[in-house]
């Protein structure tokens, strides 16, 4: 399948975009779609005007969790072109999710064509202030209505845009992280290396309960023995000790964030040790208590860098680098930014640009 029809409302009025835009409350004109079953592979791809859609109480990914997504960011630079940090990466893994779910995989060009198109062709939603993005988010269900208990033969695949704010607006805040070992997100072999619906729905209750105690977001333990560190919230995580930046490695229960990657990439660049292996939470409070624990930080696409002020491991309560932002972890979260708005040449082939389109009426 190679075609997408088009079915474009021309906008008459100018968007006003709000002052507050937060995250993933506001969407754009239009969105992509497809459908795939087994006798026809994908096809119907479209770009429409953005629509609810009507669907059997039946269908399966409702009862059974077959649904999958990825989250990425297209950004206008500061000389007005469009670009997106590494879609490449995103399918793929993506695909990676959809094996690992018994999901049709996509053909990554087309998905990639697909989501320029539309990006272009709702472009004036893209905010433009530092920080500021059109946050991207392809995901894809099983929409076969059985209640039979195996992978759905029918799938749809969705990409949806929505403008999203700066996480920090008022500037590079650090963040309170509880470590606790009550619940855990995920298990090796399990999904944990999956961007998945089920993760954040094993993610909620843990997350609610470190809030009502203050904390921004809960650090993860493993599965297994809650002995070894593996992400923060929804972010991946670094600890900077004196003579290395370690993170977790990819047992499998661990995501593979593509903001990891980078700052791994950079970290690296930039003449760092940096390695990737198991860190006990011991580990963790022996640096403190020896003062080799220089931070910590989380990294992601939505908040690119989050740096820990606070950490609390049961009755242990760590204050990271006297409660202030990290020196490295401000320069890591302004060399990304720099990348996404142009101020910095993308020397890693990070970015993918996007070619503006006049919607014809
Ligand atoms: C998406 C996600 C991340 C971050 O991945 P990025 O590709 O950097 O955005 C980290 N951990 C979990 C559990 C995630 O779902």
């Amino acid at each position: 399948m190679k075609n997408i029809s088009y079915n474009i409302k021309p906008r008459t009025e100018k968007i006003n975009l709000p002052d507050k835009l937060g995250f993933g409350i506001y969407f754009t004109d239009h969105m992509f779609e497809m459908d795939f079953t087994p006798e026809k592979g994908w096809h119907n791809a479209s770009i429409h005007p953005l629509n609810n859609f009507c669907l059997h109480p039946a269908t399966s990914f409702i009862h059974y969790g077959q649904s999958i997504f990825e989250g990425l960011k297209a950004f206008k630079t500061v000389d007005g072109q469009i670009q997106i940090f590494r879609p490449d990466v995103h399918i793929e893994r993506m695909n990676n999710s959809a094996r690992r779910l018994c999901m049709p995989e996509v053909d990554n060009n087309f998905v990639l064509e697909a989501m320029k198109e539309l990006i272009a062709i709702d472009s004036d939603w893209i905010p433009t202030k530092r920080g500021e993005a059109l946050y991207i988010r392809p995901f894809m269900f099983g929409k076969e209505p059985v209640l039979g208990v195996r992978p759905s033969r029918d799938y749809k695949f969705i990409i949806i845009l929505s403008p999203v704010g700066a996480y920090y607006p008022e500037g590079f805040k650090p963040v309170k992280i509880l470590a606790q070992d009550k619940y855990v997100r995920t298990i090796r072999k399990g999904l944990g290396d999956c961007k998945t619906s089920a993760n954040y729905a094993a993610s909620l209750l843990a997350a609610e309960e470190a809030k009502e105690m203050g904390y921004t977001q809960v650090l993860w333990l493993d599965g297994v023995e809650q002995k070894y560190i593996e992400e923060v919230g929804t972010m991946n995580i670094f600890i900077h000790f004196k003579d290395e930046i370690a993170t977790p490695m990819l047992t499998g229960s661990i995501l593979p964030g593509v903001t990891r990657r980078s700052v791994i990439q950079i970290l690296k660049e930039w003449g760092y040790n940096v390695t990737e292996r198991l860190i006990s939470m011991q580990e963790v409070i022996d640096a403190y208590d020896s003062g080799n624990l220089i931070g910590i930080f989380g990294t992601g696409t939505a908040a690119i860098i989050s740096s820990l002020e606070l950490l609390t491991y049961k009755d242990k309560r760590m204050v990271i680098n006297n409660g202030e932002v990290g020196e490295l972890d401000l320069k890591l979260f302004n060399e990304l930014t720099d990348i996404h708005t142009g101020e910095k040449e993308d020397t890693r082939n990070w970015v993918f640009k996007v070619e503006k389109k006049e919607i014809l009426v």
